[in-house]
């Protein structure tokens, strides 16, 4: 009978699961509403309901699940198996008990961590870093989060808190952060960031090429918005996209100074930008980072596309169980 792990990936709009073989292909999966709004408990529910749909369909087909394996924001702690410091977009998430959840329910071995921090593991073991041992991961959407993996293991940190690359300080005298503190990697670098920054222009010279893809509505400047107008040549988008790129490549710097990975992979919604935005951090680095520390060093996309979460979340599960 193959084995398989079933791969949890929970996020703020949906639970996303799946079951994942040894290579990190997926072959039955489900998908469910987080439907935060109900609370936490709620949310803790549709997670087990789910996971439940995919087991059952796995009882008739006969494949055998050895592990659980779960990606949840914010921390997980590794003693207790519950949540720690609570998760931004899932109200009330702080102290739920996660994994003593999952075990109780179906009685197989189940691990838990940050979820970028095992989309990073996922492209250790499946994706663009495949071979490599010492990656940093980023992923850069709303928010920019980050995994590292240490001789192809995932760094926790002492809370499981490790790799807040998003709250690293870029610019001492810089904006406030939601975080409390100022001159955060994300206010300059997250697609909303620079949604922000592409709305600021717009509404500054009207004439832009983001004003015009906007639909001739700041609000409706996004990311993606400014990196196609940057694409197509616009002056001020250009400009922005000259600054992300440098803000960013900055706080990679630092990284590659600190930890001397092999690879560093770029992945979330910002990542989709591609070459733009890849050559201006690739300059960043080269000005920022020791030399010694970035010879040979690899700045590449992620692979794992939609489905990273679950694969992430998998790779635990499958490295705990060797
Ligand atoms: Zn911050």
């Amino acid at each position: 009978m193959k084995e398989y792990i079933l791969g949890i990936d929970l996020g703020g709009t949906n639970i996303e699961c799946g079951l994942v073989d040894r290579e990190g292909n997926i072959k039955i999966r489900k998908r469910c509403p987080t439907q935060k709004e109900k609370g936490a408990g709620k949310v803790l529910s549709n997670i087990l309901s789910t996971a439940r749909e995919v087991i059952s369909e796995v009882k008739s087909r006969k494949y055998k699940i050895i592990a659980i394996g779960i990606g949840t924001p914010g921390a997980v702690d590794q003693e207790t198996g519950c949540i720690v410091g609570g998760a931004p977009n899932i109200p009330g998430w702080k102290g739920i008990p996660l994994v003593p959840a999952l075990r109780k329910e179906f009685s197989l071995p189940t691990f838990a961590s940050n979820d970028v921090t095992l989309y990073a593991l996922g492209e250790t073991m499946f994706g663009a870093g495949k071979g490599k041992k010492d990656i940093v991961c980023l992923a850069i959407g709303t928010g920019i989060g980050a995994g590292i993996v240490i001789g192809g293991k995932i760094y926790r940190g002492a809370i499981d808190g490790a790799a807040e690359v998003g709250h690293t300080t870029v610019k001492l005298d810089g904006k406030k952060c939601k975080c409390g503190s100022f001159g955060c990697l994300e206010r300059y670098a997250s697609a909303t960031a620079i949604a922000e920054m592409g709305r600021k222009a717009s509404r500054k010279d009207t004439g832009s090429l983001i004003y015009k893809l906007a639909g001739g509505d700041a609000k409706r400047v996004t990311a993606k918005v400014v990196f196609n107008a940057a694409k197509q040549g616009d002056k001020a988008a250009e400009e922005i996209v000259q600054k992300v790129g440098w803000f960013l490549g900055a706080g990679i710097a630092n990284l590659v100074n600190i930890l001397n990975p092999e690879m560093v992979i770029i992945g979330g919604g910002v990542a989709k930008a591609g070459g733009i935005l890849l050559k201006i951090v690739k300059k960043s680095i080269e000005t920022y980072a020791l030399e010694v520390n970035r010879k040979g060093l690899k700045i590449t996309l992620g692979k794992l596309k939609t489905d990273a979460g679950i694969v992430g979340a998998a790779a635990l599960a499958w490295q705990e169980m060797k």
